[in-house]
């Protein structure tokens, strides 16, 4: 098992063999309950100033995430070096999060 830090918060982790797993700590969480899913779900939101657009960016947010982490997943089980991996990712990220 080796980990890799492929940037933006992602770690993909290599088994034996094809295996892999893929974490991320860059998540955009709710303010309230730390959900990363949460919109409005949890009692305290309701009674923060988290605004609706607010809410609906880091649920986008967390969805291009979790795009590019299911991205850089299976590249890595596709035998796709990590190198060419950390780029991929870096140009896929930056391309998402600079979009108007
Ligand atoms: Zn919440």
């Amino acid at each position: 098992m080796k980990s890799h830090d492929i940037g933006h918060g992602i770690i993909l982790t290599m088994g034996v063999g094809a295996g892999s797993c893929i974490e991320c700590n860059n998540w955009d969480e709710c303010p309230s309950c730390g959900s990363r899913t949460c919109y409005f779900d949890c009692d305290l939101s309701q009674l923060m100033d988290e605004t609706e657009q607010d809410a609906r960016d880091r649920l986008v947010a967390n969805g291009k995430m979790s795009a590019i982490m299911s991205m850089a997943q299976n590249m890595a089980n596709k035998g796709v070096p990590i190198d060419t991996i950390k780029e991929v990712v870096d140009e896929t990220y930056n391309d998402m999060t600079n979009e108007v």
